[in-house]
């Protein structure tokens, strides 16, 4: 089902004509309300009325983190703190987090923009919406909450943890969607298992996972694991929190971005560049509706690449591809680069190990070492040493050929790798410190 048909369907003429109203009359208000957008808009020598359309959009100064923090907490709201209704902030692991504010009407519109997500992965009204992510200053327990609700679905606000309870609550209430991050899924999975129940007797259909990256063989497991769909989510709480693109349930491949709310854009993310649609770069993006929190050509650094190819569901918005990995996830491995989702492809095809792993970055003087671990199975935990041997040299020349880079791959017993309830941490990079 598309939700809001009228938008999600507007040929792209129309749309381009919207983006570009929009856009114009964003750009007057940042300029206007904001001290800091005006100073970098002067410093680059581009003024309101240089940006006519979305032809121009290039023309604007990118946003970073780094402006954000230097704005902390609320420098960048474009309207009196009075007329925001919600606060959000990232994990801010390092250092302070990064604020984002809401007014009404941007509640309004992220509730429509998750009902659209939820829509799109094949939720409905009458669907028991089990959501697992995190309640609190995170955007993705209340974002989903609210668009679950808009649906007219009937929300089961769990949050994450108490993985048991969590499950008895899914058997006895009869939940057919399941909202959380993809290594909790596969936590969820792995107890399901434990306590003996069988997921193809609850009534489960769908899971709409996103909030950290995941590979296309992760997927595969999932969805074999939990015997669902399991479907794509994306967004970052300085857009707008989750639902700024989710994939369809008819097409599978790749996610809408909901154009009619944000403009993307794919940069090559050394130069700034910006690159044609199917090219590989950093996601950049201007939200052209929000109140409170707007941002302008804001860097994600996220990678993937935008797919305007036509989609079998109707919907007229481009698509954006899974996300390979983020510029600052990148390891840089004896000067060849790795992204930990490309290790995770090839350890998920693997049918001997669990997808449970770490990765351990390290220096042995001037050489960076690479350690993955990783659980084995059950199975063939009771094998011979050789066998095991044989099973880590196999690892580690489809890791050698996939990415060219040697690496030791320690199997270790199953269930030692810590779990995940959220975003999971896998890489553990010790050269930093
Ligand atoms: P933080 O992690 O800093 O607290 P957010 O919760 O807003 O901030 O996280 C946003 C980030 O999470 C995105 O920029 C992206 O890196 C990652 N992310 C979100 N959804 C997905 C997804 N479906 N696939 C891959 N990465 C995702
Ligand atoms: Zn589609």
């Amino acid at each position: 089902m598309i939700f809001n048909e009228e938008f999600e369907t507007l040929p792209r003429e129309a749309l381009e004509a919207l983006q570009s109203k929009r856009l114009v009359s964003l750009v007057q208000r940042v300029y206007d309300k904001v001290p800091y957008y005006r100073e970098q808009m002067d410093k680059a020598g581009v003024g309101p009325t240089d940006i006519k359309g979305i032809a121009d959009l290039h023309k604007l100064p990118f946003t970073t983190k780094e402006d954000l923090r230097l704005n902390y907490p609320f420098g960048l709201f474009t309207v009196p703190l009075d007329e925001v209704v919600r606060i959000h902030a990232s994990s801010g692991t390092t250092g302070k987090p990064t604020v984002v504010g809401y007014t009404q009407k941007d509640i309004e519109t992220w509730a429509e923009l998750m009902a659209r997500s939820l829509a799109c992965a094949g939720a409905h009204k009458g669907d028991m919406v089990h959501n697992a992510y995190g309640y609190g200053l995170f955007t993705g327990g209340l974002g989903a909450h609210y668009g679950a609700e808009r649906l007219g679905a009937t929300v089961i606000p769990v949050s994450g943890g108490n993985t048991k309870r969590q499950i008895m609550l899914m058997q006895d209430f009869a939940s057919s969607v399941l909202l959380c991050t993809p290594s909790y899924a596969l936590n969820i999975a792995e107890v399901m298992g434990e306590m003996g129940v069988d997921p193809a007797s609850l009534k489960l259909r769908v899971g709409i996972f996103g909030a950290e990256p995941w590979s296309q063989n992760m997927k595969e497991e999932i969805e074999k694991k939990l015997k669902i769909k399991a479907l794509n989510i994306y967004g970052l709480s300085e857009v707008i929190g989750p639902g700024v693109s989710c994939e369809c349930i008819e097409g599978e491949k790749g996610l809408h971005v909901f154009e009619d709310h944000f403009i993307a854009e794919i940069i090559n993310p050394d130069t700034g560049e910006v690159l044609p649609p199917g090219e590989t770069g950093e996601l950049v993006f201007t939200t052209i509706t929000k109140e409170a929190f707007p941002v302008v050509r804001y860097r994600t650094k996220d990678l993937t690449r935008l797919m305007p190819e036509p989609c079998q569901c109707g919907r007229t918005f481009y698509r954006m591809d899974r996300i390979m990995g983020r510029t600052d996830d990148m390891l840089i491995i004896r000067g060849v680069n790795v992204f930990p989702s490309q290790i995770e492809h090839v350890l998920m095809g693997v049918e001997e190990v669990e997808p449970h792993y770490i990765i351990i970055v390290d220096r042995d003087g001037t050489l960076d070492t690479l350690e993955v671990q990783v659980e084995i199975n059950e199975n063939i935990f009771s094998d011979e040493i050789k066998v095991l041997e044989g099973l880590s040299k196999r690892i580690q020349g489809e890791i050698k050929d996939l990415l060219g880079v040697s690496c030791k791959v320690k199997l270790v017993e199953p269930k030692t790798i810590q779990r995940s309830e959220g975003k999971a941490k896998r890489v553990i990079d010790n050269r930093k410190l």
